[in-house]
């Protein structure tokens, strides 16, 4: 069997290494020819060392001499890149054939759009990849006839509960949300929380930015953003019910009355392992869930505590730039609340005003994108400013 060729952007993070730590279980499987990081050199040393890639890429060109430096002396050594440039080439090389795309951030979006233009197979773990470009990354995908299948664990469970399915016998796609550190608080206490309450995730343990987006249930809103494109569902088929449990991670209604779901444990290698393997099943290094003694709950979502649900649902039915506009109006909130400038209820408030003077425009092309990420980044730091 030949080996699949693995791209990896963002290997040092928390998803990037549970991705080698699923490769490193199937060597006659997958090769690793490319890997991606920020500034975490040391960890990708070791990568480099245990895995062998082809080319590697970090953030900056002073990084790029350093880590060069140290694998001059090692045999079959990775070609060395840096930046913007760095991670065109990290997808591109010959022999990829899966790009996984862990990094956070907009960074993701047009490494993954060349990723999709050179015919590779997406793994996308990156959320603003579709909330931002949503109709021209799919566009482009249909163009070269490139599956994306996602990595976030909602949207793998509707991936996996879809498969043999068509989409006329579906009605209804209903993401699953833990409903954050604050689900049990009542809605006149949410003025006080602080930095540290908004930090602690029922359920996962995940980077700073998106705690606070699941706290406020931006994160949610994102997914169906991303669900929209991912599955072509129109917003009104997609909804979102609280399961704090965090077992099942989604679910389709279908038009006899089925609802399948998924669940499983809160381990990020499941999603990694599914989408690595696709169209097969591989071991992931997770155990299943057992039922047994265990509670699940399902709650409704509260719309007057969780105002950012609603906007990334008008966002969508805005259209075009909306979408780019509340990720970047999200960005700065939640950065600004990080920094102790606003308060945890003013996050809602940001994103509100900065949507509400935004006309959208259409995304003929990237830059579309960019430029919609632009003003919205500056039109809230301006709402901030005015609070
Ligand atoms: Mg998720």
């Amino acid at each position: 069997m030949r080996k699949k060729g693995i791209a990896i952007l963002g290997s040092t993070g928390t998803l990037g290494r549970a991705t080698l730590d699923v490769v490193r279980r199937h060597p006659e499987r997958f090769r690793v020819v490319s890997l991606s990081c920020g500034q975490n050199t040391s960890l990708l040393l070791r990568q480099i060392e245990e895995f062998r890639p082809r080319y590697v890429t970090v953030l900056s060109a002073r990084l790029s001499e350093k880590v060069k430096r140290e694998v001059s002396s090692m045999a079959g050594a990775p070609e060395v890149g840096h930046g913007r440039e760095g991670l065109r080439r990290a997808v591109s090389v010959r022999g990829v054939d899966v790009v996984l795309v862990c990094v956070v951030g907009m960074e993701g979006f047009l490494p993954t759009l060349e990723a999709i233009r050179r015919g590779r197979t997406i793994a996308l773990a990156n959320k603003e990849t579709l909330v931002v470009g949503g109709p021209l990354v799919m566009k482009e995908a249909r163009k070269q006839g490139v599956r994306i299948i996602p990595v976030d664990s909602e949207h793998s469970a509707i991936h996996q509960l879809l498969k043999r399915e068509k989409k006329r016998a579906v009605k209804r796609l209903i993401l699953t949300a833990s409903g954050g550190p604050f689900f049990r608080m009542p809605l006149k206490k949410l003025r006080y929380v602080t930095v540290e309450d908004a930090l602690k995730h029922p359920v996962w343990n995940m980077g700073r930015r998106i705690t606070i987006d699941s706290a406020t249930l931006m994160n949610k809103g994102f997914e169906v953003i991303e669900a929209r494109w991912l599955f072509g569902m129109r917003e009104e088929k997609i909804g979102v019910c609280i399961h704090p449990q965090g077992v099942v991670h989604s679910m389709v209604e279908f038009l006899d009355g089925s609802v399948l779901s998924q669940m499983g444990h809160s381990d990020m290698r499941i999603p990694i392992a599914y989408a690595l393997g696709w169209p097969e099943r591989i071991a992931s290094g997770v155990e299943g869930y057992s039922p047994e003694n265990t509670t699940l709950e399902f709650f409704p979502v509260d719309e007057r505590k969780y105002p950012c649900l609603r906007f990334a649902c008008e966002s969508l039915r805005l259209g075009g730039s909306a979408p780019a506009v509340l990720n970047a109006a999200d960005e700065v909130a939640v950065d600004m609340f990080l920094k102790g400038m606003i308060k945890f209820i003013e996050i809602p408030v940001v994103i509100e005003k900065t949507l509400t003077e935004h006309l959208p425009w259409r995304l003929a092309s990237p830059e579309d994108v960019l430029e919609a990420d632009r003003w919205g980044r500056k039109k809230a730091m301006e709402v901030v400013k005015g609070l």
